[in-house]
């Protein structure tokens, strides 16, 4: 396996930070009573109150996804709930708590493309990278990217990912996606500080280019993983779909193997638990649909994340479950609205771009929390949004436009399409303006105003059908 190290521009690394999972992998027991969601909208129940259901069975579609149960029981309620300003199914299955034992679809027949694609259409793994769309212009996607990074405050830890997934699956991996994409070259990034650990487990393969990423937050977004491993550069225009680079996880890949190779839908997880207001940070092996409130105590006055800290979604813990998409759990104690003159303060455990802090000189692990630590300042013009922005764009200048309502082409004109919503300049902002979410306002109000490229004013009609 040879390396090349590779980085993106901007970025941001989060170095020592309390609530760090350690790599010990906790199994969790198959749950009693499984949650499943579904986003209500043009969606439709395929089950009633009451019904038996087998693993694999449907339980709501809609026009380009389906829900599917990963529990075999009975259906015990069906009721709605409001997450997030969506409207979600939320099914509840009475487990019969097995295994996955009695529950097979088939197997590839051998490794063509179309006996693969039957498969994975089989183990409902055609929505995961968006597998459909790339397949269906298979001969134009040039680069296959298979990454782990760790760049993110909290993340699944490769040690943890690795000690679980079969020796030689990355091998089999790449057999699958020779056969799907054949003209495409294979690509493996994972952190640099990490390549030892694939080393050890004996993934150490010589299918693909092997790419040392660094650990700087976002890159495990599309755009910087693209800039970083390819040197092409991502937007909301011009998307991987469009240069025909196919980036999918390493936990995917191997989903995507075991169906293939064993005939079998991914039933668990492996998710990691951190925060500081986690009473365990750990990793653990979860049934898919397996409710928050049996992986952990949940608490009072603690905020609950999905996936990322800085860019993932609030989870609203009664109507949470875990999902193909969930790889971490976060709490972080909510704070109050405003910290006085927190600025003034030694700062003991915080965090910050510039030295102001105790915590910059001592080796102590730093505190992520909710609080925002003073109210919203003109902005100084100190320039760390730009900075760190992996984009490469303004954020200073591009939100002075939003706040005072210049909705005007400049916004296009000055790459408010590069941003990837990572959420790094509201973070480092020292007057604690969020940029990240004037600029999502922003490419909003272009939208509305019709002043969106083509492309994107074209895609917001695809959706309304
Ligand atoms: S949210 Fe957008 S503007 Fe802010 S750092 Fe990320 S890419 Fe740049
Ligand atoms: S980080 Fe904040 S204060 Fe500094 S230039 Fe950007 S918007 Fe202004």
């Amino acid at each position: 396996m040879c390396l090349s190290k590779t980085k993106f521009r901007g970025g941001y690394a989060f170095r020592r930070f309390k609530g760090n999972p350690g790599i010990q992998v906790v199994q969790h027991p198959i749950p009693a009573k499984g949650l499943f969601l579904f986003k209500k909208k043009d969606g439709k129940c395929l089950v009633k109150i009451g019904q038996e259901i087998e693993m694999g069975q449907g339980l709501a579609e809609g026009k380009v996804s389906r829900l599917y149960s990963s529990l075999k029981g009975r259906v015990s309620e069906i009721k709605f709930a409001k997450i997030n300003c969506e409207e979600f199914y939320c099914f509840y299955i009475e487990s019969d708590k097995r295994g996955s034992e009695n529950y097979r679809i088939n197997r590839a027949k051998d490794l063509s493309s179309s006996a693969i694609e039957e498969c994975l259409e089989a183990a409902h793994l055609m929505k995961i990278s968006r597998m459909k769309s790339f397949l269906a212009q298979a001969d134009s996607v040039g680069s296959v990217i298979l990454h782990h990074g760790e760049a993110d405050v909290f993340c699944l830890k490769l040690e943890s990912l690795i000690s679980h997934i079969p020796k030689e699956t990355l091998d089999r991996g790449a057999k699958i996606m020779e056969s799907l994409f054949p003209n495409a070259r294979l690509y493996l990034a994972v952190d640099k500080r990490k390549i030892r650990v694939l080393r050890l487990s004996g993934q150490d393969t010589s299918a693909y280019i092997l790419k040392g990423l660094s650990a700087k937050y976002p890159q495990a977004m599309d755009a910087p993983l693209a800039a970083s491993v390819l040197g092409v550069k991502l937007n909301d225009i011009n998307t991987a779909l469009d240069q025909g680079i196919f980036i999918i996880t390493l936990q995917d890949m191997a989903a995507m193997v075991q169906a293939v190779e064993t005939g079998q839908y991914p039933l668990n997880r492996m998710i990691a638990l951190a925060g500081p207001a986690m009473d365990n940070p750990c990793h653990a092996l979860v049934r898919i649909g397996t409710p928050l409130s049996d992986i952990i105590d949940i608490k009072e006055g603690v905020r609950y994340i999905e996936n990322s800290l800085l860019s993932g979604n609030q989870i609203d813990p009664a109507h949470f479950s875990v999902s193909l998409q969930t790889e971490c759990i976060i709490a972080v104690p909510e704070g109050p609205e405003s910290e006085f003159l927190s600025f003034a303060r030694p700062g003991l455990v915080k965090d910050s771009i510039v030295p102001v802090f105790m915590a910059s000189f001592l080796p102590v692990s730093k505190q992520a929390e909710t609080n925002i630590h003073g109210e919203h300042r003109a902005c100084l013009n100190c320039g760390y949004c730009s900075d760190v922005c992996p984009a490469g764009i303004l954020p200073q200048m591009l939100h002075r436009y939003i706040e005072r309502g210049m909705i005007t082409e400049n916004l296009v004109h000055y790459r408010i399409y590069d941003c990837i919503e990572c959420g790094l300049c509201s973070y480092v902002c020292p007057s604690k303006i969020d940029l990240a979410f004037i600029l999502s306002k922003g490419k909003s109000l272009l939208k509305e105003e019709a002043l969106a490229p083509e492309k994107i004013l074209n895609q917001g009609a695809e959706k309304q059908k």
